[in-house]
């Protein structure tokens, strides 16, 4: 196997299209070395090597890879006309690390590797700059002590620190000859105490340790922990680039610098950005020492201008590059030109000059944010650089997000006190005071007030006050959690399942550590990180600027699926019409039952359903009218159907005024109207003061209402009565429900309800439910001589229903693929329960990602195809979509996409990223 690959002028053997096997940035470094820039020479050790290291280990690695070191080594000796280890002109190495992907600074490099005693006196010889020399050997053992034999940093930069202090000298630049030699002093015996050895003084000694320590830290806890948070995985492991060294530290007319070639945080396209040092080296210009210095005159004056600097001051202190150096600023700049041509893509570079002498040494694809993203992207197809179908797929449709919600002023963020972190739920940033209860939240919002309102978990009842609120935290739940879903489809900014956070309602504060809030005291939540802060943090709202609109449009040319919305309120369908939605995927019905004092008219329908079910059983007569006359002198019986007739009689006209508002806010685009779902104890009140609440209003005695709620207790609600099933007990629900859709669309021109029965899993009670609807559909015709062309299909969310939709599409004119629910019962489990194990499932690999965020593929995907598939064979205009929490996730959207659904239906703030994700998904097929 070969394990060494060369770059230098005369000898390149790898190029950008090699990152898998040489790393990003031993790839970039072969491209350029090709396309005849100043990269200094070298070698990389193959990502191969990397992995032969874990596999076979070190030992064996090392026979078999030294020969090709020495090999190359050899080549690097004639190309730059110096000798490793001896001779008058010595060879310096750098011993950089170097992933597929980009991990900064996550792994280790080590600079100027090589220096002995022997090399010391040539290098001052021949460099006439014994300070040089000196500072370069100080950088070397603290870098080799540090990542090679593992030397707390501090111990190093205790010793720097106190020979500056004794001194005198502000900054290492200060440093005489004698201090430095002070320096390297406590250094070697820092060293010795250390390791118990003294400094290596064989330069190959050094550079196989270094290559040694490099692979090494591909498995250090900084570097695991970024894979994991960036989700980073399948790579072989780290390349290791051996290059010769440059020097920005030998004078003043030496300097070294990071640039991008368009600003990665708004994407602009003003200057060149960057900053540079003048006598220094490697991170120096990251790490703070000093204050680096701008690239461009026009950066700089805007740098000093943000800094209260003077012009005076600046010129005399703070030089732009293009002043201090005009010549290699020149050359720095003519190559910036160049690279991104050559990338099509803003890049990131890292240079150093020598003595005038520029070098490139690195040049990557820069980070950037989702502004600078979408606005480079764009700008991009305008400069004729890349077509736009590469525009679309250079944006993460997850990151869109950022562009939708108000975000931190990063400055106020980082000064702030983080005294908690739960999952990011739903993205934003909040800041408001504490409330404990959603009718609080409400009252105080009323009253004007910034409210984050906290609670254990959110329950239906609480949809009021977390709208009202500017951000929602729970101490419990999970991704799905109701606090979650409700949310992300809100934009309410959530942080979910803090287990750190202790409620107790009854004194109206939360502990967290040793941080004690009460209500009234404010808080502040990063939704897209999970960070929960103390105190005010400052917001921006983020406007749907110019670039972002023009990729949206980019999207929908290019895309196949649809993109619906699911939305209850005419407000959020309003929202989600403008962010592009093309329909309603589906609208929940039962969130409409809580508003105000309909839920005491859903109550009072709920506690009186089953006797009044009884009642025709035993009468055998379905008209309620008939029944009550049947009943004749059983007051009892007669008040229950009383009540019952009372109840639909108020939800009626207040569904029907709903569903008026969402399809005014439709404008003509169809909207999928689900059924009752939930199971009925959701709604009842479960507490003393709400049953005793209910019993006046009933005119019946609170223990009556009492054994009611306790007749209706389900053990597992999830599977028990709820969904269809009820529709199939209480009929006159579905009538009533249908009838207010069907009136609703008789009043507003142009709407296209569709009516969707949810839990259907077996096709008679699919029937069963259509023939309810089609009958109130005709009712309604009748009535209001009107034509209304309604759909009626169902919800595919059992998997008895995924296996058995070739019978089911013979009634059903559309599916909608529940995939919450599917996930729940077709892989078994429960959505409310799951997150105590699912987060160890995913580390362990047995599921790659949660089901519940990203689509099983494998398993409910599976389903989800076969129903398709065979619902269409049944029916071959089958319109079907998805309308899970998937809906709206790009990985699931892309496989709508492949299994070949019409649309998918997400919440409104995910609007864009599913179409994003649509398009991304059908250029790549
Ligand atoms: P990272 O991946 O963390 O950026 P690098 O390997 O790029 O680490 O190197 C760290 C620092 O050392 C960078 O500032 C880089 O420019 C500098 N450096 C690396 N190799 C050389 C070299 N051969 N000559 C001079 N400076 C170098
Ligand atoms: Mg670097
Ligand atoms: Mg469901």
């Amino acid at each position: 196997m070969k394990y060494v690959y060369s770059f230098s002028k005369k000898h390149v053997e790898g190029d950008r299209g090699m990152k898998e096997l040489l790393g990003g940035k031993g790839a970039n470094l072969a491209e350029m070395a090709t396309l005849g820039l100043p990269v200094p020479p070298g070698f990389t050790c193959s990502t191969e090597a990397c992995d032969a290291y874990y596999k076979v280990g070190k030992a064996k690695l090392s026979a078999a890879m030294k020969p090709e070191i020495d090999a190359a080594l050899e080549q690097l000796e004639e190309v730059t006309g110096k000798t490793f280890g001896k001779g008058p002109n010595p060879l310096l190495l750098s011993v950089r690390s170097g992933a597929a992907v980009s991990m900064p600074g996550m792994m280790d490099t080590v600079l100027n590797l090589g220096l002995t005693p022997t090399t010391i006196k040539a290098l001052i010889a021949s460099s006439g700059d014994e300070r040089f020399v000196l500072d370069s050997y100080r950088r070397f053992i603290q870098m080799f002590g540090n990542v090679v034999m593992g030397v707390d940093h501090h111990d190093f930069e205790h010793e720097l620190d106190a020979v500056k202090k004794a001194r005198r000298a502000k900054l290492d630049t200060d440093l005489t000859v004698d201090g430095l030699k002070d320096v390297i002093d406590r250094y070697l015996k820092v060293y010795k105490r250390a390791t118990g050895k003294p400094f290596p003084t064989s330069p190959k000694e050094q550079l196989m340790a270094g290559i040694d320590a490099v692979f090494g830290s591909w498995n250090n806890p900084r570097a695991i922990r970024y894979r994991e948070l960036n989700d980073i995985r399948g790579l072989l492991g780290t390349a290791v680039n051996v290059q010769t060294m440059v020097f920005g530290n030998s004078g003043p007319d030496s300097a070294t610098g990071v640039a991008f070639t368009r600003d990665p945080s708004t994407g602009e396209h003003k200057y060149f950005y960057g900053e540079y040092l003048i006598n220094a080296q490697g991170e120096d210009v990251v790490a703070g020492i000093r204050t680096p210095q701008q690239i461009t005159l026009k950066g700089s004056r805007e740098w000093a201008k943000s800094q209260g600097v003077s012009e005076t001051d600046r010129k005399a202190n703070y030089p732009s590059l293009e002043e201090s150096m005009p010549k290699a600023f020149q050359e720095l700049d003519r190559i910036r030109v160049r690279l991104e041509k050559h990338y099509k893509d803003m890049q990131d570079l890292e240079f150093t000059i020598e003595n005038g002498e520029l070098f490139i040494l690195q040049t990557r694809n820069g980070k950037r944010t989702a502004q600078a993203a979408v606005k480079i992207a764009t700008d991009l197809v305008k400069e004729k650089r890349i077509p736009e179908r590469e525009a679309v797929l250079r944006i993460d449709p997850a990151s869109l997000d950022q562009l939708l919600h108000p975000v931190f002023v990063k400055a106020s963020e980082d000064a702030a006190q983080q005294i908690a972190i739960g999952l990011p739920a739903s993205p934003g940033a909040a800041t408001g005071q504490v409330v404990f209860t959603a009718d609080e939240a409400e009252a105080w919002v009323a009253k004007g007030k910034q409210v984050i309102l906290c609670r254990t978990e959110t329950s239906p009842e609480d949809i009021g006050g977390m709208d009202a609120a500017a951000g929602v935290l729970t101490s419990r739940g999970g991704m799905t959690s109701h606090a979650a879903v409700v949310a992300r489809q809100m934009g309410t900014c959530c942080v979910a399942g803090v287990a750190d956070v202790n409620i107790n309602y009854k004194t109206k504060r939360f502990t967290c550590g040793g941080v004690t809030v009460k209500e009234g005291d404010w808080i502040s939540l990063n939704g897209s990180t999970g960070a929960v802060y103390k105190g005010q943090i400052e917001t921006v709202e983020p406007g749907l600027t110019g670039p972002f609109g023009t990729i949206m449009k980019l999207a929908d040319k290019y895309r196949k699926l649809g993109v619906r919305t699911n939305a209850d309120t005419p407000h959020d369908t309003a929202t989600a019409v403008k962010f592009g939605a093309e329909g309603i995927g589906l609208c929940r019905t039962e969130h409409m039952f809580f508003e105000g004092d309909r839920i005491v008219s859903f109550r009072r329908l709920i506690l009186v359903a089953e006797t009044v079910k009884k009642l025709r059983e035993d009468c055998g007569i379905e008209d309620l009218t008939a029944l009550q006359k049947a009943v004749g002198k059983d007051v009892k019986a007669v008040e229950s159907i009383k009540q019952y007739k009372q109840a639909l009689r108020e939800l009626l006209p207040l569904q029907r005024k709903d569903f008026v508002g969402i399809f005014k806010a439709l404008k003509g685009r169809p909207a999928t109207i689900r059924l009752l779902d939930p199971p009925l104890h959701e709604f009842l009140p479960q507490d003393a003061a709400g049953q005793k609440e209910m019993a006046e209003t009933m005119g019946v005695k609170p223990s009556e209402i009492k054994r009611l709620v306790e007749s209706l207790h389900e053990f597992n609600p999830m599977l028990g009565h709820r969904g269809c099933r009820l529709g199939m007990t209480y009929p006159d629900v579905t009538a009533m429900q249908t009838r207010a859709v069907c009136e609703a669309a008789a009043a507003v021109k142009g709407s296209k309800p569709e009516i969707m029965i949810p839990l259907v899993g077996n096709v008679k009670e699919l029937a069963n439910q259509k023939e309810i609807v089609k009958r109130t559909i005709a009712e309604v015709e009748a009535k209001k001589g009107v034509k209304l062309s309604i759909l009626i299909g169902t919800m595919i969310e059992v998997p008895r229903a995924a296996v058995t939709a070739g019978e089911i599409a013979e009634e059903a004119e559309f599916f909608s693929f529940g995939t919450n629910d599917l996930t729940q019962m077709g892989c078994g489990f429960s959505r409310d329960d799951a997150g105590k194990f699912l987060k160890d499932y995913v580390a362990m690999g047995i599921y790659e990602k949660d089901p519940f965020q990203v689509l099983d593929q494998a398993g409910v995907g599976k389903l989800v195809e076969m129903a398709t598939v065979n619902g269409r064979k049944a029916r071959k205009d089958l319109k079907v979509g998805i309308c899970g929490e998937h809906g709206g996730e790009p990985s699931s959207v892309a496989f709508c996409h492949k299994v070949g659904l019409d649309y998918v239906s997400c919440s409104p703030y995910r609007v864009p990223i599913a179409r994003l994700a649509a398009a991304q998904a059908a250029i790549r097929s």
